[in-house]
C-alpha cells in the first residue's frame, strides 16, 4: 500500500526546485553525486512517460528499478513463481554484483561531470 502511495505522491509532485523533497546530503557536503542523486526527479519523470529525462537524472535508476521490483515480488510473494526466482534474484553473487554496479555507477557519474 506505502509502495502506491509513494508513487502517486512522486507523480503528482515535482520534486524539482521544492523545498519539500528531502536533499542529498552527500551532494551537499561534497559536491559531488551520489548513486541516488537525481531518483526523485527521475521517478517523477517515469512516472510522466519522460524516459530521457529520467536517463539524464538518473540513469541507474532504469536498471535498478527491475531488480528492485523482483526482490520486493520474491520477498513479498509466497508463490512457487516467487520461490523458483528468489534462488536467483536473492542469491549472494546476484547481489553482490549489484552493489558493485552501484559503486561502478557511482564512479563513472562523478567520472563524467
Ligand atoms: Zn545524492
Amino acid at each position: 500500500m506505502i509502495f502506491f502511495v509513494i508513487l502517486i505522491f512522486y507523480y503528482r509532485y515535482n520534486p524539482e526546485g521544492s523545498a519539500w523533497f528531502p536533499k542529498c546530503w552527500f551532494h551537499a557536503s561534497t559536491g559531488w553525486e551520489c548513486p541516488a542523486c537525481g531518483v526523485q526527479r527521475a521517478l517523477h519523470a517515469l512516472l510522466h512517460g519522460d524516459v530521457r529525462a529520467a536517463i539524464g537524472y538518473n540513469a541507474f535508476l532504469l536498471l535498478a528499478i527491475p531488480y528492485l521490483l523482483l526482490l520486493l515480488y520474491t520477498t513479498a510473494s509466497r508463490s512457487d513463481t516467487s520461490a523458483r526466482l528468489r534462488r536467483y534474484v536473492q542469491h549472494r553473487y546476484t547481489v553482490r554484483i549489484y552493489l558493485v554496479l552501484i559503486v561502478v555507477w557511482w564512479i563513472v557519474r562523478n567520472w563524467l561531470q
